[in-house]
């Protein structure tokens, strides 16, 4: 796993936490936390759609679209929670559960 320098971090860090659309597309932030900016980011080991802070516990979404393949990511806006299943809505409008068919 590549390491990120500290400075690079503090960027991405401080950038995000203000302008959280865009998280999803940016590959650094599998591995930022946006709660206390740490990097120790591990896959949840009970759900693989999970990723979580080893310094403060906070889990996220994170995962690929099954669909278009884009990377769904639960603290961008753009990837809202679906009200059926409770997994994030891929930007290209798509969810995994079984009975979504159509958008909204
Ligand atoms: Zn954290
Ligand atoms: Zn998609
Ligand atoms: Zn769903």
């Amino acid at each position: 796993m590549e390491t990120l320098d500290r400075e690079t971090v503090k960027k991405l860090f401080d950038h995000y936490r203000k302008h959280r659309d865009g998280i999803r597309n940016k590959p650094e932030m599998a591995s930022i936390c946006l709660i206390c900016g740490s990097i120790h980011i591990l896959p949840k080991a009970d759900d693989d759609r999970k990723l979580f802070c080893r310094s403060c516990g906070f889990a996220f979404y994170r995962y690929s679209c099954s669909v278009c393949g884009k990377t769904i990511d639960g603290r961008d806006p753009k990837n809202q929670a679906c009200g059926e299943c409770g997994l994030r809505v891929c930007s290209c409008g798509a969810c995994d559960c079984p009975s979504r068919g159509d958008k909204n």
